[in-house]
């Protein structure tokens, strides 16, 4: 439900004036239309009253702009992000790399 979700969202959301978190039960929504939820906030611990505005899109994959082939993306998007090892392996691979790139692709 995405209303729920919504409010379970700003209810992680801190007030601007005093900073505590909102709870749920003061979080209204007012409006939704065409993927833009208006929301109506109200801090019980300072009073403050405001209005969030959230844009909300559809997950469709096709929106995605990318050059990788379909196999591709289906590859790299069960890979996980570039890690601190990565980053480690390519740093001692450098080190000890003499700049020959010719042996280094005729090895495969
Ligand atoms: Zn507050």
């Amino acid at each position: 439900m995405r209303e729920a979700f919504l409010k379970r969202l700003f209810a992680k959301v801190n007030c601007g004036v005093c900073g505590q978190k909102y709870d749920a039960a003061n979080i209204k929504i007012l409006d939704q239309e065409d993927g833009l939820w208006v929301l109506s906030v109200y801090c019980g611990s300072c009073g403050t009253q405001g209005l969030i505005a959230a844009v909300v899109q559809e997950g469709n994959i096709t929106d995605i702009i990318t050059d990788l082939t379909e196999a591709e993306y289906d590859r790299f998007s069960k890979k996980e992000a570039v890690g601190v090892d990565d980053v480690q392996a390519i740093h001692s691979f450098l080190k000890e790399f003499d700049g020959d790139f010719a042996s280094l692709f005729s090895e495969e």
